[in-house]
């Protein structure tokens, strides 16, 4: 059940669109729960108190049921409830939820993520190309597209196209066997059975994925580094390449730009074809705009789509996460959409600070938040560890995202002379180059300075 995958995620954002202060956070939002769900209406634990529901239910029910549609795409109902009545109610889960699952086992495939709706641009042409034929020749996969390494940034299409290729394959050759699985998920049946000291578990696991004839696995980032796991998909990768077998990988880089990818990986991953997704333009924004409108029957303004594809641009999720909010609105509010509304709705998607200058001002201001620090902290003499360390993050941030010059950087972070940048920026430099984890810290704030 996605709504329940997303739950954190769903909580979080209504804390964020809605401004809610951490106190207001922890005591109402981040304590609710999802006792069940029938059909399309969720049954939230409230805190234990009548008072408590009835305010909950007055101040956050609407905000909960905009972002559950904005977060997943579907409208539910909520209603909140006591644990006392919880305890009256059919624990039991309900038949829906078991089918659920039971799809879940199957392949855990995303029934609207096809070849169909799937919106062809420039920046996924290639891909789509090399996954559609890569779907029909899945019966006698060419070495020259195995496997096919579909890379790209969040929210850009990488599990649309993996799903696709499942659907389409499971439609036109029935006869093969196919396995789609999120690398996290993978790695979590390795690790439960290595815990559980299992060798049927484990030859269980080598049964479902060395017995298929074409492999998914969706996002492999996460399983490098962890030892065990990396070591069976390594096993399972040879196994079916060596049988012919076609397997498809994604990624959020480029196997080069893994720097902790042993080098028996890399050159694996570079014997079949890679393609990479890249961010939409504005004409592919529009086209999957109103494609969306198209399948949700719900027809916006010109002015009001123009104006999302505008203003989002790296993040296909985000895109229509926009459209989904206007949709939820809408219909809870019955407020016919205006492009004054959409913007006001919109506001929080939207960061209104997009086209903001980069300079080592803000460079600074946005380090600190990260590490909860002040920026007079950062600009401070103080030379404990745990300023330092952002202090020299932040110089290397403006060293690559200004103009700025080594002394002008010096200058605006308390006066440091310019030998103390050169060793900062070398410092965050030789890290990235070794640890992954430095790295994607890096691309983090770089995406909270620059979200576009
Ligand atoms: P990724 O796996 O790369 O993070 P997803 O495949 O989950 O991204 O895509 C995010 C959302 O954007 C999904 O809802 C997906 O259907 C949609 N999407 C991405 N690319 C396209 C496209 N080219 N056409 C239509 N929808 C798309
Ligand atoms: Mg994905």
């Amino acid at each position: 059940m996605i709504v329940e995958e997303k739950w954190q995620e769903i909580l979080l954002t209504v804390k964020e669109e809605y401004e809610l202060s951490k106190v207001v956070y922890d005591s109402w939002i981040k304590p609710l729960e999802i006792f069940r769900i029938d059909g399309d209406k969720i049954y939230i634990l409230a805190p234990p108190e009548q008072i408590a529901l009835n305010y909950i239910t007055k101040k956050y029910l609407t905000p909960l049921k905009v972002v559950i549609a904005e977060v997943t795409g579907m409208e539910y109902e909520i209603e909140f409830i006591l644990p006392e009545d919880a305890k009256k109610m059919k624990p039991a889960k309900s038949t829906a939820m078991q089918d659920d699952s039971a799809a879940h086992k199957n392949h855990d495939l995303n029934p609207n993520y096809t070849f169909d709706t799937f919106v062809v641009g420039s920046n996924n042409k290639l891909a789509h190309t090399i996954s559609l034929v890569v779907a029909e020749e899945a019966e006698n996969p060419a070495k020259q597209y195995n496997p096919l390494f579909l890379w790209g940034g969040v929210g850009l299409g990488k599990t649309h196209l993996m799903h696709s290729i499942a659907h389409h394959i499971l439609a036109n050759h029935p006869k093969l066997k196919i396995q789609y699985v999120p690398s996290e998920v993978f790695t979590n049946e390795v690790i439960d059975a290595i815990r559980n000291g299992s060798n049927a578990q484990i030859n269980a696991i080598r049964d479902k994925y060395r017995n298929v004839d074409v492999l998914l696995i969706d996002d492999i980032q996460f399983i490098i580094g962890k030892d065990r796991t990396q070591e069976e998909f390594f096993n399972t990768f040879n196994v079916l390449y060596n049988a012919g077998k076609q397997i498809v990988v994604s990624s959020d880089k480029p196997p080069k730009e893994m720097t902790t990818l042993e080098e028996r990986f890399r050159s694996r991953f570079q014997w079949g074809c890679m393609a990479d997704i890249g961010s939409p333009d504005y004409e592919t924004r529009m086209a999957i705009l109103r494609r969306k409108e198209e399948m949700d029957n719900i027809r916006f303004d010109d002015e009001i789509i123009k104006y999302i594809a505008t203003n989002i641009k790296s993040n296909i999720r985000e895109l229509e996460g926009a459209l989904n909010r206007l949709m939820a609105f809408s219909r809870l509010t019955n407020v016919e959409i205006t492009i004054e509304t959409a913007k006001e709705q919109l506001e929080s998607i939207i960061n209104p600070d997009m086209h903001r200058e980069i300079t080592p001002q803000l460079i600074i201001e946005i380090v600190a938040e990260h590490f909860q620090k002040t920026p007079e902290q950062l600009i401070s003499k103080s030379r404990s560890s745990d300023i330092v360390r952002p202090r020299q993050i932040a110089m290397y941030l403006c060293k690559n995202m200004t103009g700025a010059s080594l002394a002008g950087i010096g200058e605006v972070l308390g006066g440091r002379d310019h030998s103390t940048i050169i060793h900062g920026i070398e410092k965050i430099e030789a890290e990235c180059k070794t640890k992954e984890s430095t790295q994607n810290l890096i691309e983090t704030i770089r995406k909270k300075i620059n979200p576009n």
